[in-house]
């Protein structure tokens, strides 16, 4: 039994620095997506001024239209005021021209209102397009200079994962699932010294009994409190390897 204990403090080991290198891996490439991102926030952004700006220009050059059109129906109705003939018709061509000059000022506000909002637009545009090409560069020099970084992780994580494999195989399919549970639930320390009585990964006193059964061996333990997968170290031996 003491050998299938040692099978899981090596597994430990190869899965403890699995981690650290999936972590490193995630970190690294976490860099690169950040910037990733950042640039398709900025993508999205634009084609959306972009499309708002060619709506809004369409909207002025409409306005703009009808403005000159409205100018020159003021004018013809002028030319027509030196025609009539009655006050009746005075009023009627005096009222035309009043609405017609109405509605053309509201034209002209609302082409002063667009063109001021579209210089914010405009600078808007400009920063945004110029964040665009200068986030390309920082990305393509962000991939560049991880790639042989992750290369190696992977490579190096390849290997981890090869050598468990070797390892998991010779564990007993029960043991090595309820082991991996432990590994997950307690921060990566699944297999516990059992010293002076108590468990070494959650620090509770054992019960005699069972204290006396792990220096044994027999059979594999787990903490009553912790659940972790107990053993025990002769005090010479334990004295010996550190
Ligand atoms: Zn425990």
């Amino acid at each position: 039994m003491r050998e299938e204990i040692n099978r899981l403090m090596d597994l430990q080991i190869i899965d403890r620095q699995l981690q650290e290198l999936e972590q490193s891996l995630s970190s690294i490439a976490g860099r690169v997506d950040q910037l990733r991102d950042e640039n398709q926030k900025n993508q999205t952004e634009l084609d959306r001024l972009t499309e708002h700006d060619k709506e809004i220009t369409a909207a002025r050059k409409k306005a703009e239209r009808e403005l000159a059109e409205g100018e020159v129906r003021i004018r013809n109705k002028r030319m027509r005021l030196t025609l009539v003939r009655n006050d009746k018709e005075l009023q009627a061509l005096t009222h035309e021209i009043e609405s017609l000059k109405e509605t053309n000022q509201r034209l002209e506000t609302e082409l002063l209102t667009s063109m001021e909002g579209a210089d914010v637009r405009t600078a808007r545009i400009k920063e945004l397009t110029e964040a665009i090409a200068k986030g390309r560069v920082d990305l393509a020099a962000a991939e560049k200079e991880i790639a042989a970084e992750v290369e190696e992780l992977k490579s190096n994580i390849g290997k981890r994962r090869k050598a468990r494999e070797k390892v998991a195989e010779n564990v007993d399919a029960g043991l090595l699932s309820r082991y991996q549970m432990i590994f997950s639930r307690r921060a990566g320390v699944a297999v516990a010294l059992a010293k002076g009585g108590t468990c070494q990964g959650c620090r509770m006193r054992l019960p005699p009994q069972l204290y006396n059964e792990i220096q044994k061996h027999l059979q594999i333990h787990f903490c009553p409190n912790c659940q972790r997968v107990l053993y025990y170290e002769e005090p010479a031996a334990e004295k010996a390897s550190s």
